[in-house]
């Protein structure tokens, strides 16, 4: 069967009868029309969705998704409004698809005719498979593709697109009828196949079997921009836009172009310096930071290492920003065997961060568990090394508290 989508592609509105209205086995309510104008997935275009409004009572049912089994388009409805008690064989509905996402498939699926077609008559390079996303399409050629074949081929879609050639649909009563060339066509035919063969025909540049929806001439395709190659899993795709989704990517872009003029201080031609310059800037900064880390902690366990009567305990706590390498080089540096509780937070004054004890096995498995619980977190170690992932540093002097304590009634 030819759907009524298929025959007359920019029909957004079609009124017609339920022919079924069964629930699936996975529970979802499924409903076939006499004719839809609902597209089906297939031929790599993914579905239509929309409403149907029974002419009776205007009661209204979301179509969310439509699948082909044969000739049968199935409409797999949203489960609202009741639609096993209310809906029944021969109701009159009025069916309306959202014609945006229609459109826009449209024209991602003719572009993808036109490509496919380009890069098989100039390069010998048939399509394999295509992929129609809700962000980008692709389709995945047969050999290589060089940046200049890509311009090449981009400029000739513009071309067709700019002398608005025809796209025509022909409906043949048998495959043979249609001729070789057309039915010798890659994709081949479906297992299930059943009815008419149709073509696609794009006057001058290709004639190829498919049952999705196309735009009537070139021009609605607006243009075609190829977004570069990609090779992944011995896979090569063309990643492509069309239409308004060149438009839409071209918005996003400029905003985000107006975005880093503000943000950078400087016009779109001297982002690249700038980002360069900053980044060289933040790695300088960085190796800074490291060298006074290190002289920090090798100044903060030499006035430990020189004290010649060294404390009980030793507290000590970072909210400046430095990180773990801190306390790895302080007590790789550290002499005096007491009892150590160092905290470094995760970021500028963040009670997140870490709690790190070190000492005496025995005082450190005395005091571990109530520091873990006062500062909220969980921690491991052994041989008197013990470290904990904490989310309230705000309480530190609790702690402290809590150990200087436990060293006076020691
Ligand atoms: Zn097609």
């Amino acid at each position: 069967m030819v759907f009524q989508c298929q025959r007359e592609s920019f029909l957004k509105e079609f009124t017609t009868t339920i022919e079924s209205v069964k629930k699936a086995d996975d529970g979802s309510v499924e409903v076939t029309f006499k004719d839809t104008v609902f597209f089906p997935e297939g031929g790599g275009q993914p579905f239509d969705e929309g409403i149907f409004i029974k002419s009776s009572d205007k009661s209204e049912y979301q179509v969310k998704n439509v699948i082909r089994r044969g000739p049968i388009a199935v409409h797999i409805l949203a489960d609202e409004n009741n639609p096993l008690s209310n809906l029944k064989e021969n109701d009159e509905v009025l069916q309306k698809i959202n014609w945006n996402r229609r459109f826009d498939h449209m024209q991602q699926h003719s572009g993808q005719h036109l490509i496919t077609a380009l890069f098989e008559r100039e390069f010998n390079n048939p399509t394999k498979a295509w992929w129609l996303g809700s962000e980008s399409c692709y389709i995945e050629v047969t050999t290589e593709v060089k940046q200049s074949e890509l311009q090449h081929i981009e400029k000739l879609c513009n071309e067709c697109i700019s002398q608005a050639l025809p796209v025509e649909v022909q409906i043949y009563e048998k495959p043979e009828d249609a001729g070789d060339e057309v039915t010798r066509a890659s994709r081949g035919l479906p297992l299930d196949l059943s009815g008419p063969i149709r073509v696609i025909k794009i006057e001058g540049v290709d004639a190829n079997m498919c049952c999705g929806t196309h735009v009537k001439d070139l021009a609605q395709l607006q243009v075609v921009k190829l977004m570069g190659t990609e090779k992944t899993k011995g896979k090569i795709m063309v990643h492509f836009l069309v239409g308004n989704r060149v438009i839409k990517k071209l918005e996003e872009t400029y905003q985000r172009e107006q975005e880093l003029t503000l943000l950078l201080n400087g016009g779109p031609e001297t982002h690249k310096d700038l980002i360069k310059k900053l980044q060289s800037t933040v790695k300088s900064s960085q190796k800074t930071i490291q060298k006074l880390t290190k002289e920090l902690a090798t100044n903060l366990a030499t006035k430990l290492n020189e004290d010649p009567n060294p404390p009980q305990y030793f507290f000590h706590h970072r909210n400046d920003g430095s990180d773990m390498e801190f306390a790895t080089i302080f007590f790789k540096a550290v002499k005096p065997k007491i009892f150590y509780f160092m905290t470094i937070a995760d970021g500028i004054d963040s009670k997140n961060g870490s709690a790190i004890l070190h000492g005496d096995p025995t005082d450190i498995d005395a005091v571990k568990d109530e520091i873990a619980k006062i500062l909220d977190g969980k921690g491991n170690g052994k041989n008197g090394k013990y470290q904990a992932k904490v989310t309230k540093l705000n309480k530190i002097k609790d702690c402290e508290n809590f150990v200087k304590k436990y060293f006076e009634n020691k």
